[in-house]
């Protein structure tokens, strides 16, 4: 699904130590003057079938009670909430600007639950007025049929897991949809949302560059506020790294970059960032937060958090395992791992999420959100300029379109020696 956090495999054996409250005020080397906006992402782990190319922490939905009966709605709602009481004294005091519900399919789950699940939030945590709240749905005929009772449930903006329009690419790819349920599907998002965003993908088996115009045209053509356009990659642990199919040469890849680049540009959708194109005034405000090194509280099976201190940073993650995250986080320690990012990663980490900005970041708020001074970075940054990888003034930094073509490249400079 769209962009989001990254699941890592985490140690599911026991529980990590919980920490006292205490140690994450304790002095430490880091000097945060300010914390960071707060975002919250709420991790819904289940979908109809596992499409072989995806190693997100989805599980299919008849696994749940191995015979095919409905989602465990209610107790994992419980379990969800457990888990943020436990974490409230994290984040005392501070309001939350946007909550992205994502998965797995969280569309699975009926408007009920999700209703329940914003006004729980709601009642524990204070949130922005212009709080932003996503939802993941795949375009389903039984989905789209829900599109606005997610709307009158709070949700103000609708992330439809398109893919391509191309019958034979979305079977190729494993989906359960058709071209027919996505174009219904995303006209029936536009009427029941004012910003939406349709989740694409590319250079996707026996794909060529004028298959790809023609999905860039169609999804265009239904005039969405934000698209997110990525790479199909063949990742370790999915179907298709046993079984490869045949994907385009990465020449033709960048072709088909190159192409949607240009037909996004045309129809006034601005790459903002690597993989996201937007209309004016409908860039994510959340996956924006990530990029700029927000603070996230994630919640559900193997959702990450990554909470920031006056003196350190702290990187949390949950059980992966639904079953296992629903006793635990009921339990009171849904927390598998619990850790400080070492001084030494935070300039790697920090410029893994801002210089996939095309806006690039203000060292202001290097300096604000990993409580390191600009020296800290100052002979990779020497580097990258000497590179062309970069441009940057006394207050900014942005990647050149070399750094954009040679992001891995770019942001490896700033690896701990
Ligand atoms: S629908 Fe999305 S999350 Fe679910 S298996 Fe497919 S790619 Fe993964």
């Amino acid at each position: 699904m769209a962009v989001s956090i990254p699941i890592v495999p985490a140690a599911e054996a026991a529980p990590a130590q919980v920490r006292d409250i205490q140690h994450y005020m304790r002095p430490g080397v880091l000097q945060l003057t300010s914390l960071p906006p707060l975002a919250l992402y709420v991790h819904l782990p289940w979908c109809l079938k596992k499409c072989p190319y995806c190693d997100f922490n989805s599980h299919e939905w008849r696994e749940v009670d191995g015979a095919g009966n409905a989602l465990p709605e209610a107790r994992y709602l419980d379990a969800l909430m457990a888990d943020l009481e436990a974490a409230l004294p994290l984040v005392w005091g501070r309001s939350v600007h946007s909550i992205f519900i994502g998965g797995g399919t969280p569309s699975l789950f009926s408007p009920q639950s999700i209703d329940r699940l914003i006004g729980d939030i709601r009642a524990r945590l204070p949130l922005a007025a212009d709080c932003e709240i996503t939802l993941e749905a795949n375009p389903g005929t039984f989905e789209k049929n829900r599109f606005h009772a997610f709307r009158a449930a709070g949700v103000t903006r609708l992330s439809v897991g398109v893919q391509s329009f191309n019958d034979r690419h979305l079977k190729a790819l494993g989906r359960v949809h058709d071209r027919a349920q996505a174009l219904a599907a995303v006209q029936e998002a536009a009427q029941a949302f004012d910003t939406f965003n349709l989740d694409i993908m590319y250079a996707l088996p026996g794909q060529t560059l004028q298959e790809l115009e023609q999905d860039m045209a169609t999804a265009l053509a239904l005039a969405p506020p934000h698209i997110s356009i990525y790479h199909l990659t063949i990742e370790p642990n999915t179907y298709f790294a046993k079984f490869p199919p045949a994907i385009p040469p990465d020449d033709d890849a960048y072709a088909m970059l190159d192409r949607i680049t240009e037909m996004t540009g045309q129809a006034g959708l601005a790459r903002y960032e690597i993989s996201a194109y937007a209309r004016p005034g409908h860039a994510c405000f959340h996956n924006t937060n990530y990029w700029q090194f927000g603070d996230y509280l994630g919640l559900g099976a193997g959702a990450h958090s990554k909470l920031s201190f006056a003196h350190r940073v702290v990187r949390q993650t949950r059980f992966r395992d639904p079953r296992l995250y629903m006793d635990n986080a009921l339990a009171g320690r849904a927390l598998a791992q619990d850790e400080d990012v070492r001084r030494a990663d935070l300039p790697f980490e920090y410029m893994l999420n801002a210089l996939r900005l095309r806006e690039g970041f203000a060292l202001q708020d290097f300096v604000e959100r990993t409580g390191l001074p600009v020296t800290a970075i100052a002979k990779a940054l020497d580097e990258a300029e000497r590179k062309g990888l970069i441009t940057r003034d006394m207050a900014r930094v942005r990647p050149t379109e070399r750094g954009f073509d040679f992001l891995n490249d770019l942001q490896a400079l700033f690896l701990a020696d």
